[in-house]
């Protein structure tokens, strides 16, 4: 075959660049790994980094990626323009966690830590923001974003030393990893659940409602009020904060950077409709979004729907005013008004008095979005959450 042959072939499969990349030594001398599925399309264009299983409960993501990699698998390297990097069971740890029958791995239990609120944030590190965007003023977007986010690398580099003789937390070692990865993603994914039982929704931030709608899921939240420190929130602050920056010497730029937490159904579970949604608006969004070249099968009518959007503002948490058991009033997916019974706890009492049935109504209209799996309840435990 001539080189003019060669040069015009297309590969008809994509075969992924796997990458193992050592995390953690245990006591018990095993070690545990991450892995990397690195897909490259025929032409250079952006980085989508897409994770999941951050929280141990939280595993339908990983199911996602399991079709996502037989998708690429199947496809053709002409159709993917960039790359897309995926990484399921992101947090071993977490993952293989039980008590009892039950995943519990949300928490580093050993640093007392929750495992989505240990990122590393530029921009709490950073003092020099307004210096940098006065010398920026006059240079295209790109260039702008090329040099912003050499910043963030060479800050984010220097922060986070890992080779430390004297050693470092685990939590430090782990979150570096991940960020070291994906730090330069043009997007990015974190696939979670409800630990409970939840609907299928994501969270996005300020000004990319147009692109959150490609999901096509039940409906979006926007992250308008910070958890502090969580994965997608450490990604993208930076580069909100620099288009704030920006836009207060005269320059509206939106960089095309943008960070998603996916919400996929219940925990400890694999919901088909829930892994379904999830493929679907991954795929939906990286063709809107130019990385994917395919036309992609339509789920059908039942997401043909516009996907509303909320506020996170409007969120609201049910907690037992009193312990008990809890006869559930309302179930997932239900649309509330003010005053309608959520629930009701039965509850006990060693007062020598008969046990008293308590009504617990709506503070306000909202969907019912997330549900306690557990019908038992101590005073001040969660129950359910309406939107
Ligand atoms: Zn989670």
């Amino acid at each position: 075959m001539d080189s003019a042959l060669l040069v015009k072939q297309v590969n008809l499969s994509m075969i992924p660049e796997i990458i193992t990349i050592p995390l953690r030594h245990m006591a018990s001398g095993d070690c545990l790994s991450l892995q990397v599925y690195k897909f490259r399309g025929s032409q250079p264009g952006k980085k989508v980094y897409i994770q999941s299983n951050l929280h141990g409960a939280e595993i339908a993501g990983n199911t996602v990626i399991h079709h996502l990699i037989k998708f690429l698998q199947n496809s053709k390297d002409t159709d993917l323009v960039g790359e897309i990097w995926l990484v399921p069971v992101c947090n071993p740890i977490g993952t293989n966690e039980r008590s009892h029958h039950f995943a519990s791995g949300r928490y580093c239990t050993y640093e007392g830590k929750d495992w989505n609120r240990i990122f590393w944030d530029y921009e709490k590190e950073t003092n020099d923001l307004s210096r940098f965007v006065q010398s920026q003023l006059q240079f295209p977007v790109e260039v702008i974003r090329k040099n912003y986010l050499r910043k963030i690398k060479e800050k984010f580099t220097a922060a986070n030393q890992v080779t430390q003789s004297s050693g470092i937390p685990y939590t430090k070692k782990f979150r570096y990893q991940l960020q070291s990865l994906s730090i330069d993603a043009d997007y990015l994914i974190d696939l979670h659940s409800s630990s409970n039982q939840g609907l299928t929704y994501l969270y996005y931030f300020r000004d990319r409602q147009d692109s959150a709608k490609y999901f096509q899921l039940d409906f979006g939240i926007l992250l308008n009020k910070y958890d502090g420190d969580a994965f997608d929130e450490a990604f993208i602050k930076p580069w909100l904060a620099l288009e704030s920056a920006l836009q207060g010497l005269g320059r509206n730029i939106q960089f095309d950077v943008e960070a998603w937490t996916l919400e996929l159904g219940t925990g400890m579970q694999i919901n088909p409709k829930s892994v379904a949604m999830g493929v679907w608006g991954i795929k939906n969004y990286l063709v809107h979004k130019g990385v994917l070249q395919t036309p992609i099968d339509s789920p059908g009518n039942s997401n043909s729907h516009a996907m509303s959007l909320k506020s996170r503002t409007t969120d609201t948490r049910y907690y037992a005013p009193r312990g008990g058991m809890i006869q559930l009033q309302v179930e997932l997916s239900r649309e509330v008004k003010t005053g309608d019974t959520l629930y009701q706890i039965i509850s006990f009492n060693k007062e020598g008095k008969l046990p008293t049935v308590i009504n617990i109504v709506a503070q306000q209209d909202g969907l019912v979005y997330d549900v306690a799996t557990n019908q038992v309840v101590n005073e001040g435990e969660y129950v359910l959450a309406t939107i």
